[in-house]
C-alpha cells in the first residue's frame, strides 16, 4: 500500500507551474503559463491542435526543456517526488514492438514502489492483475502488447499507472482514436481516480465530454487563456479566444 495520505488535505496544489515558457528552434510553443491543479479535482487541458497541451504536461514532467518556469508536484521538485505522480503517454509516442506481454508492462508500474534493485514478486504481480482486472484486461494478460487494438493498448497503459497508486495522473489524450467502450472504460476510472481522492490531469481533444466529465478545465494556446472549475470557465468567450472561432458556432459545448 502507499503510505501516502489520501485523506488529509494537502498543503500545495498537486501541481504548480509558474512562469512557464518552452521554445522549440527558438519559436515560442508555451508562453508565460500560470497554471495551479486543485487537489482532488479532474481537469482537462483544451486547445485547438498544436496549442501547446503535450508540450505543457511534458514539460511539466521535464521531459521536454524548459526555456523558463518553476514547476513543482505537491510543492516539491518533481525529482524528489517522481513517485507522487503516473503519465500516460499518448498512445503515438510509444514503441509498441517492444517485446513485452501486457502484464510485464503493468508490473513495471510498481517498480517506483519496489525500487530498481528488487525484482518483482508474487505481491506485484497480484497488484498488477488487479489492475489489469480493473481495466476489463485480465483476459489478455500475456498477449504481447504489439498484438493488442489500439484501445486495448490504451487501457494496458492506464492499468499501468493504476498499478503506481500515484497521487497525481496526468495522462495525455487517453481517449484519442479508441473505441466507444474503451472510452466510457478509461472515463469510468477517471471518475472513481477522483473520487478515491485523486487528482487527475487529462489532455483531451473532445470538447464534447468535456462538461459532463471533468469538474475542471483550463483553455491553451500558446498561452493561457483560462483555468477554473468547467461550470465557470467552459464560457463561449473563452473557448473562442482559445479555438479562434466565432462564439456562436462554439457556444454549444459551453457551460
Ligand atoms: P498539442 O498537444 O496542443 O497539439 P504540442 O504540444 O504537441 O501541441 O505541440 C505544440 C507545438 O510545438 C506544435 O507547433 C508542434 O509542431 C511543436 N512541437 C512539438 N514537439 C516538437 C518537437 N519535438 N520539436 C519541434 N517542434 C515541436
Amino acid at each position: 500500500m502507499s503510505a501516502i495520505s489520501l485523506t488529509e488535505p494537502a498543503a500545495f496544489p498537486p501541481l504548480f507551474i509558474r512562469d512557464l515558457t518552452v521554445a522549440y528552434d527558438n519559436k515560442p510553443v508555451l508562453w508565460d503559463v500560470d497554471l495551479d491543479v486543485p487537489d482532488g479535482s479532474l481537469m482537462a487541458v483544451i486547445g485547438p491542435n498544436g496549442a501547446g497541451k503535450s508540450t505543457l504536461i511534458k514539460s511539466a514532467l521535464g521531459l521536454t526543456p524548459r526555456a523558463a518556469g518553476t514547476v513543482r508536484i505537491f510543492g516539491e521538485d518533481l525529482r524528489l517526488n517522481r513517485r507522487a505522480v503516473a503519465y500516460v503517454p499518448q498512445r503515438s509516442g510509444v514503441d509498441w514492438d517492444f517485446p513485452t506481454d501486457a502484464l510485464d508492462v503493468v508490473t513495471m508500474g510498481t517498480y517506483g514502489r519496489l525500487g530498481w534493485l528488487r525484482p518483482p514478486g508474487r505481491r506485484e504481480r497480484e497488484k498488477a492483475m488487479e489492475c489489469l482486472e480493473m481495466v476489463g484486461m485480465a483476459d489478455f494478460a500475456r498477449r504481447q502488447i504489439s498484438r493488442l487494438s489500439g484501445g486495448q493498448q490504451q487501457r494496458v497503459f492506464l492499468a499501468r499507472a493504476l498499478a503506481q497508486d500515484a497521487r497525481l495522473l496526468i495522462m495525455d489524450e487517453p481517449m484519442a482514436g479508441v473505441d466507444a467502450t474503451t472510452e466510457a472504460a478509461v472515463l469510468s476510472i477517471l471518475h472513481s481516480l477522483r473520487d478515491q481522492g485523486r487528482t487527475v490531469l487529462v489532455v483531451h481533444h473532445d470538447l464534447e465530454t468535456v462538461a459532463d466529465h471533468f469538474d475542471h478545465v483550463a483553455l491553451l494556446n500558446v498561452k493561457l487563456i483560462a483555468a477554473g472549475a468547467t461550470a465557470q470557465t467552459l464560457t463561449a468567450e473563452n473557448l473562442a479566444l482559445a479555438y479562434g472561432g466565432g462564439m456562436a458556432a462554439l457556444a454549444k459545448w459551453a457551460r
